[in-house]
Parts: C-alpha cells; structure tokens; sequence
C-alpha cells in the first residue's frame, strides 16, 4: 500500500535526476557523487559544488539511515491529502552517503512515536504510474535501545 492517495501527483524526471529514477525502478537507491572528489550530493546538480568538476557517478547506498528532522502535516497541502488526518515529512540522513539528507516519509510509525534521531530503513513505495519512490519504515533496532 502506498504513503499517499493515488492521486497523489507523481514524480517527474528532470535533466539531472533520471538517473535517481531509472535507479528506483531497478530498488537501487543511488546517490549522484562527484567522480574526482567523491563528494555526495542531492538533489542532482551538474557540477560538484566542492570542487566545479562535472564528471558524475551515481552511488548505490542502503538506505539505513536516521531521521535528521520531522514535521507532522495536519492541513491538507494538497488536494490529494484532503483525506488524511496527518501525514510526516521526513528529512533521512543517510549512511555512507556524506552529508545527504533525503526529504521522504516514515511509514508504518504513528505521528507521536516518530523521533530525530530514530534508525530508519529503506523501503520502496509503489505509486499509481508504477514508479517506485524511496520511503522509510522505523529500523528493527530501535525496539532494542
Ligand atoms: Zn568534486
């Protein structure tokens, strides 16, 4: 089951993240990194902004990772939300991948048990037009301290 409602607008790829995408659909979640300096970053952009160098690689990671910041939304933003009571947005700090945080959700959680700092895992949601988006679900290793 999806996140959100299928009306939901889906993603649309740009000149710089069909890599991201292409990479979705394969359940790889891969991250654009500077070849020459190796620096990580998101959203896709051209050029490093460490080092100006324009030659890319795209980094397969694992999708461990921990909530850097939440928001809990209650007012419909869209109108494809209108029938949720609240939904989370989630900024993920990923593992291995240098100073990249994702904006996602957190699924399977309820709003007052999500927390900065919890371990989240990797899971992929499936929207009505087939793409597969990088969400998270809490890691089995919070319910261990
Ligand atoms: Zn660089």
């Amino acid at each position: 089951m999806s996140y959100f409602p299928d009306e939901m607008p889906v993603p649309v790829a740009g000149p710089d993240d069909g890599p991201f995408w292409e990479a979705c659909r394969k359940r790889e979640l891969r991250i654009q990194c500077c070849a020459d300096c190796g620096t990580f970053r998101h959203p896709p952009v051209p050029v490093c902004y460490h080092c100006r160098s324009q030659n890319t690689d795209w980094k397969q990671v694992s999708g461990d990772g921990e909530v850097f910041s939440y928001t809990i939304a209650t007012h419909p933003t869209h109108p494809a939300v209108k029938s949720m009571a609240s939904y989370n947005v989630a900024v993920v700090m990923l593992d291995g991948a240098g100073d990249v945080r994702l904006i996602s959700n957190v699924m399977e959680i309820a709003d007052e048990n999500l927390s900065i700092g919890m371990r989240v895992k990797l899971c992929w949601d499936q929207l009505s037009d087939g793409q597969l988006v990088p969400r998270f679900v809490p890691a089995q290793e919070n319910a261990h301290g």
